[in-house]
């Protein structure tokens, strides 16, 4: 029987979000309901919020989460119930030009629940990313939970399922960061600050934070950062080279989404360096670099998508990292929450004041 829940919503474009009585289905073929345990509050959910994303409304919000499995359609077998599993946007269809290739980590044709969820009067929702979980159960694809060690703290290692898994992915998978090279990472949000805890666990020996806000270069220097640049009084192409022996990183990571930060990671690298760009930019921003540069400079530059990653082959890897004291995921968890407090961590994220507010659920 299909279960009736509490939700966080966005009905309209620009409006708070409100908590709501949801219905979610039972499991059908291929499907899955989830307990939530955890859940990240994401920019992602306030760009959907602020019709950033598409007009889809009303939304379901709540996309980096961490729960229990309660039950499964016909046909599953990846996962069972009582399993503890990290939420994913990335279940790989295996059948698309890109996942026949042998680069699932692009796949074009992902799985989400074909059943929708809807509002107590049977409207649809929309769910963020194909997973809402700013509820007390959601219902996925199977696909879309993946599997890891159920002595891990709901609240640390939901994040991978989005932002974390992102700056984590952008230096160790999109950079392909390797011992003893140099990163420097524009941005230390809880993005910029998961690209510096992967260029260390990817065995980087300089790792260089940039921001324009000290505590975010304090957070940096906790997660790995062997030097940060206050932006607001220092150059920060220029610091980086100084550096870097004149020469520039060999991975430079844009973790913010803004012309400007990427025209100076751009410059900030060293010749046949990397340029990875993790930060969302709007639809309005542009880049005008010279053609030349381009060409000149060599290298490469990269959109990262969710880091590159595969859930099924990374999460579990990286919780046992995490279990073993080796990825603090908890130092990104500034504060948990309820879940009808979502509207006032929006706030928060916006004044910049955490890295990540959770919602932490039963
Ligand atoms: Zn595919
Ligand atoms: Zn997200």
């Amino acid at each position: 029987m299909a279960s009736t829940v509490r939700g966080v919503v966005a009905r309209a474009k620009g409006a708070p979000v409100t908590l709501e009585e949801i219905v979610v289905p039972d499991p059908g073929p291929g499907e899955a309901v989830v307990g939530v345990k955890a859940c990240g509050v994401c920019h992602t959910d306030l760009h959907y919020r602020e019709g950033g994303i598409n007009d889809e409304f009303p939304f379901l919000l709540g996309h980096e989460a961490a729960g229990i499995v309660e039950a499964v359609g016909p046909g599953v077998t990846s996962v069972a119930p009582g399993d503890f599993v990290v939420l994913n946007w990335r279940a790989v269809c295996g059948e698309c030009r890109a996942c026949r290739r042998g680069r699932p980590w692009y796949c074009f044709a992902t799985h989400n629940a074909t059943q929708k969820m809807t509002l107590s009067d049977g409207t649809p929702l929309s769910p963020a990313l194909g997973i809402g979980a700013f509820a007390e159960k959601t219902l996925v694809a199977a696909g879309q939970c993946t599997k890891v060690d159920p002595h891990a703290k709901p609240e640390a290692v939901g994040l991978l399922g989005c932002g974390v898994m992102a700056g984590l992915g952008s230096a160790m998978f999109t950079g392909a960061v390797g011992l003893g090279d140099s990163v420097a990472v524009f941005g230390c949000g809880g993005v910029g600050c998961a690209a510096i805890a992967g260029a260390r666990l990817a065995g980087a020996t300089t790792i260089i934070a940039i921001d324009l806000d000290a505590r975010k270069l304090e957070l940096a220097r906790q997660f790995g950062a062997t030097h940060v640049v206050d932006a607001s009084v220092t150059d920060p192409v220029a610091a980086v080279q100084g550096l870097t022996d004149g020469n520039g990183a060999d991975v430079c990571i844009e973790a913010v989404g803004n012309p400007k930060v990427m025209e100076q990671a751009f410059y900030a690298r060293d010749l046949a360096g990397t340029l990875v760009q993790v930060g969302v930019p709007t639809p309005e921003m542009r880049i005008d670099l010279p053609m030349i540069d381009f060409f000149g400079r060599g290298g490469a530059l990269k959109p990262s998508w969710y880091g590159d990653c595969l859930p099924d082959r990374d999460f579990p890897k990286l919780v046992d990292l995490y279990l073993a004291g080796r990825l603090d995921l908890d130092l990104f968890v500034s504060e948990t929450i309820a879940l009808d407090e979502v509207e006032k961590a929006f706030d928060r994220m916006q004044r910049g004041e955490v890295l990540r507010s959770v919602v932490v659920l039963g």
